[in-house]
C-alpha cells in the first residue's frame, strides 16, 4: 500500500511538470517530441504528413525521422542545452503504435540514460487492444488518444481507411473497428492508472454537434482531460477546402464540455519534432533536413 501511495505521488508530481497535462507547467517545463513514428495505419481526411524544412507548425509535420539510437543522441544534446525538458513525447508524424517496436526501443534507450524523464505518446488508438499492456509495463503513464466520434456514420466521413491485422477497411466498417478499439483501449489504460488525454478534432458540419457525447463517453471510461482542437485544413488533405474551425466555436464547445471534464486550453498543435516550451519552439536549433516522409 505504501508503494502504491508513493507511485501515485510520483505520477502526480510528473503530471504537475508535464506542460500539456498541467496548464501551470507549460511556461516552466519543456517537452521534446522525438519523430520516430513515420507510419500510420489509418487515413484521416484531415491529414497530410509531408516532410519539410520550413517553420510550419502543425501535427504531422517534421523535418526528420530518427532511429531510436539517433533519438537518444538527440535527447542527450537537447538535455544539455535545455535543462527543463521533463517530457519526451512521441507524436508522429504517423501513429506511435503503428511504429511500436521503434517507439518502445526509443523509450527504453532514453529511460536508461535519464530515468527521471516522463514519457508520453499519442495515438489514434487502433492498436491499443494489442499494445496497451506493454505501454503500461514500459512505464508510460500519459497517453493521448484522438477520438473524433462514437458513430461509424460520422467516422465514415472522417476516416478514409483503417488497416488492421493486414486488412484494409473503409467507410463505416473501418470506422466501427477503430472506434471500438479506441474506447476499449481508453478504458483499459484508465483502469491501469494511465492519465488518458482525449484529443478531438472539431470539424464543422461533421462532428461538432456530437462532441459533448464523445466527452461524456470518455469521461465515463476514465479519461483525465479532453483537448478539443480546431480542424487545420492541411494542403493536400481531403479536407483541404474546409474552413479552419474558429477559436470562438472551439472555446464555446470547451466551455460546454468543461461541465463534464477538465479542458486543455493551451494546446499549440505542435509539430512531430517540436522541442522546448510550448510557446517557444526551439526545434530549428536541433534540426537537420532530410527527404520526404512516406505515408
Ligand atoms: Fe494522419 Fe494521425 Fe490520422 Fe494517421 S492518425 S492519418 S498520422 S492524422
Ligand atoms: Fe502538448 Fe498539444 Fe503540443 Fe501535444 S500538440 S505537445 S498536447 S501542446
Amino acid at each position: 500500500c505504501s508503494d502504491e501511495n508513493s507511485n501515485s505521488e510520483i505520477l502526480q508530481q510528473k503530471t504537475q511538470q508535464h506542460p500539456c497535462y498541467s496548464a501551470g507547467a507549460h511556461r516552466r517545463y519543456a517537452r521534446m517530441h522525438i519523430p520516430v513514428a513515420p507510419a500510420c495505419n489509418i487515413s484521416c481526411n484531415y491529414c497530410n504528413r509531408k516532410f519539410d524544412c520550413v517553420n510550419e507548425s502543425r501535427p504531422g509535420v517534421t523535418s526528420e525521422i530518427l532511429s531510436p539510437e539517433a533519438a537518444k543522441e538527440k535527447f542527450l544534446m537537447v538535455k544539455e542545452k535545455i535543462e527543463n525538458v521533463t517530457v519526451v513525447g512521441i507524436a508522429g508524424p504517423g501513429d506511435a503504435l503503428a511504429n511500436w517496436p521503434a517507439v518502445r526501443k526509443s523509450i527504453a534507450l532514453i529511460k536508461a540514460v535519464s530515468p527521471e524523464t516522463t514519457f508520453c505518446l499519442s495515438t489514434n488508438g487502433l492498436m491499443l487492444p494489442e499494445y496497451a499492456e506493454e505501454i503500461v509495463s514500459s512505464g508510460v503513464r500519459h497517453v493521448t488518444v484522438t477520438v473524433n466520434c462514437l458513430e461509424p456514420e460520422i467516422g465514415a466521413k472522417i476516416y478514409k481507411s483503417v488497416t488492421y491485422q493486414g486488412e484494409t477497411y473503409s467507410g463505416e466498417t473501418g470506422a466501427r473497428l477503430l472506434i471500438g478499439n479506441q474506447l476499449a483501449g481508453v478504458e483499459y489504460l484508465a483502469k491501469q492508472g494511465v492519465l488518458v488525454k482525449i484529443n478531438i478534432v472539431m470539424i464543422k458540419g461533421i462532428n461538432d454537434q456530437h462532441i459533448p457525447l464523445i466527452v461524456k463517453k470518455v469521461k465515463e471510461l476514465g479519461a483525465f482531460i479532453t483537448n478539443i482542437m480546431p480542424l487545420i485544413p492541411a494542403p493536400g488533405s481531403v479536407f483541404e477546402t474546409y474552413s479552419q474551425t474558429s477559436m470562438k466555436d472551439i472555446n464555446e464547445m470547451r466551455n460546454l464540455c468543461q461541465l463534464d471534464i477538465q479542458q486543455m486550453r493551451h494546446c499549440q498543435q505542435c509539430r512531430a519534432d517540436a522541442i522546448g516550451l510550448l510557446k517557444e519552439d526551439r526545434s530549428t536549433e536541433f534540426r537537420t533536413c532530410q527527404s520526404e516522409v512516406g505515408s
